[in-house]
């Protein structure tokens, strides 16, 4: 069996379409969709993340502003510009590019950002309600992956899902939205037994944990969705993901690449969490 190749560019720019005109309602209504991205220090590859969710706003109609301090900015000042943000009315959606600095306690500053401003869905507020099976803010890659799984038509329901990882970030809100769609799901991480025990039994695999080609073909399902969220550099400056997609490739039925899988989904969910805040925010002002 060769896997179909999920085409997460493709996706993502059908997906742009509508959001363009959704923006572009809004904007019609006097409400602009509108995000702001703060960014501490000089990580190459952040500022590469930022510059990259920066762009996408522009190509859908979103007003965006970048706030950049230096690595030792003092925390106080950061919080400030939160709250500022928090109250603009301009501003629909508020993110803070992680890592930061040792000084500061990422979670207090994920907390300061008002839970209807959460675009990334990391605030407890929101990790609470999609618990709850009632999501506000999804965060974005999870959520990408589910819009990916259901462009394909892929059935959730009763199926055996396996997710390796279980950051806030990707692995635990996977799991709980394969469970809100009635997947039977696994969560493996670094101290699990037997990894390909679990993986061989995965009709849909979700792999997030930031090791090169760490799952092989050997240890996949075959006919299994296989999602590839991992982003790892090797050291000829290629880009690879967390399964070996050679060997996967000819066991699975279907596969995102690494690049142009899951990575240009996520920014495509960024966008669609800002709009439906800002159209939440217009529903509010109606009213
Ligand atoms: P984290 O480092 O926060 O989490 C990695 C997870 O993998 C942890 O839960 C860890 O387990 C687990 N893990 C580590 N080693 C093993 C192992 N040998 N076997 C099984 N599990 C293991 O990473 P993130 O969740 O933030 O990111 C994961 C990957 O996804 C990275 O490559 C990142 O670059 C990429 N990524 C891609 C995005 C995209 O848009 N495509 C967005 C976000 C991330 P433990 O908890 O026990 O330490």
């Amino acid at each position: 069996m060769t896997a179909k190749i999920l085409d997460g560019n493709a996706l993502s720019a059908t997906l742009r379409e509508s959001l363009r005109e959704r923006a572009a309602a809004l904007a019609a209504q006097g409400c602009k969709p509108g995000l702001a991205v703060l960014l501490v220090g000089e990580n190459p590859a952040s500022q590469v993340y930022v510059r990259n969710k920066i762009k996408a706003c522009e190509t859908v109609g979103l007003h965006s502003e970048k706030y950049d301090y230096p690595a030792d900015v003092a925390p106080p000042v950061v919080f400030e510009r939160i709250a500022a943000l928090n109250a603009d009315p301009n501003i629909h959606g508020i993110l803070v590019q992680l890592p930061l600095p040792s000084q500061f306690d990422e979670d207090a500053v994920l907390e300061a950002i008002s839970p209807e401003k959460d675009v990334d869905g990391f605030n407890a507020v929101n990790v609470g309600l999609l618990m709850q099976g009632s999501p506000r803010f999804i965060s974005c890659t999870p959520y990408g992956v589910m819009q990916m799984l259901k462009a394909e038509g892929v059935s959730l329901k009763g199926k055996e899902a396996v997710v390796v990882g279980r950051s806030n970030i990707v692995g635990k809100p996977m799991a709980m939205l394969l469970l809100g769609a009635n997947a039977t799901v696994t969560v493996c991480h670094s101290q699990t037994a037997d990894l390909a025990a679990h993986t061989r039994r995965a009709d849909v695999l979700i792999a997030a944990v930031g090791r090169p080609k760490m799952i092989t073909g050997d240890m996949v399902k075959p006919g299994a969705v296989v999602i590839d969220v991992g982003i790892n550099r090797l050291a000829d400056g290629k880009l690879c993901g967390d399964m070996d997609f050679e060997s996967t490739k000819e066991v699975a039925s279907l596969i995102t690449p690494v690049p142009g899988g899951v990575g240009p989904m996520t920014i495509t969910m960024l966008l669609t969490n800002t709009i439906e805040a800002a159209e939440r925010a217009a529903e509010h002002k109606e009213k």
